[in-house]
């Protein structure tokens, strides 16, 4: 019984040595142990947050609610959470709202690929037809970033990856921006890149779309196969914040025929999660992970990092008004209140 154990237990290691003296021959790099995009994952997350939860306008009990529904998803992934809490000054008095932020530690020296997504949405105006649940402007977003973060805590990575879902976005840009102001030097001296997902439920075309001139390059090297990379008015959502900083980023947006807005729904009752379209998800997630992992394979050690780290010299690509030696905490903004 032994004996014979052993013995098919050589057969197995030789058979296994020659599996993968075959894969080496032919070259074939290998999928083992990666996960694909599961797009109705990501939608039953959407669900989930539109549904569910409902109502995440910034400083709610509902935008609570989906911190901590985020912050345990990401727990279970097995990536390392941390909710940033924020202050921002809306209808006269100071609020708290928070971000939830995942990361899986990397190599040394390897950097940092941030993605993002921001999951509060605007309040209700009782009487007027604006405010709602948020299925697209951003439960979609999320969607694709909780079920890509699942894809890539299965891979084998050198650089950090760190997945944040944003508080505040609707209030502008509030939670990317705390979280950029507070972001330690060295930091965001290892920031390699961040991609953002925001309306990517409802539509047919991929934008890739980019706050500063320098990111058209940067978004054309993703393997993603968009429609078009554009050039937006800065602010339009949490990427504009890392842009600012120095930091190569891109907004990843659905669009149909041009229309540039996130559907027809966009800010209204009506952003229900029904509206979402799964084709739209799926080519979202897939671009989203194809982005990822693209960003963690071609990271490269980069020993200036270490060497030079407090330095703003061994980084000429970012921009020297964002570096400040003093903290720069988040500064109370009065929120201006418009109708669209
Ligand atoms: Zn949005």
């Amino acid at each position: 019984m032994a004996q014979k154990q052993k013995q098919s237990w050589n057969s197995a290691r030789r058979a296994a040595i020659l599996v993968v003296l075959l894969l080496a021959l032919t070259g074939w790099a290998g999928t083992a142990g990666t996960e694909a995009f599961d797009p109705s994952r990501a939608l039953s997350h959407a669900r989930y947050l539109s549904e569910t939860i409902g109502d995440r306008p910034a400083g709610s009990a509902g935008e609570q609610a989906a911190a901590s529904w985020l912050a345990a998803r990401f727990e279970e992934l097995g990536y390392t959470v941390r909710v940033q809490p924020f202050t921002f000054s809306s209808e006269g008095r100071q609020q708290t709202s928070m971000n939830v932020v995942a990361t899986r530690q990397g190599q040394a020296g390897y950097g940092i690929i941030y993605a993002g997504a921001h999951y509060d949405t605007v309040k209700r105006i009782p009487g007027v037809d604006y405010g709602g649940p948020g299925a697209n402007d951003n439960a979609s977003g999320v969607g694709v970033l909780l079920e890509a973060a699942r894809v890539m805590a299965a891979e084998t990575v050198t650089p950090t990856l760190t997945f944040i879902a944003f508080g505040a976005e609707e209030l502008g840009l509030t939670g990317s921006r705390d979280y950029v102001a507070t972001m330690p030097v060295w930091e965001w001296a290892q920031a390699r890149a961040m991609v953002n997902f925001d309306c990517v439920g409802i539509g047919d075309e991929l934008l890739l779309l980019v706050d500063r001139e320098v990111d058209k390059a940067f978004a054309a090297t993703l393997p993603v196969a968009p429609d078009a990379i554009e050039r937006i008015a800065g602010g339009a959502s949490d990427q504009a914040s890392f842009a600012d900083a120095g930091i190569p980023a891109v907004l990843f947006f659905m669009d149909r025929e041009g229309a540039g807005s996130c559907g027809p729904n966009y800010h209204r009752p009506t952003d229900t999660f029904e509206t979402l379209e799964p084709a739209a998800v799926e080519r979202t997630g897939q671009a989203a992970v194809d982005a990822l992992r693209y960003l963690a394979a071609t990271a490269q050690a980069d020993t200036a990092h270490l060497t030079f780290l407090p330095f703003l010299s061994a980084h000429p690509a970012k921009t020297t008004d964002f570096y400040n030696p003093k903290p720069r905490p988040l500064t109370s903004v009065a929120i201006p209140f418009e109708l669209p």
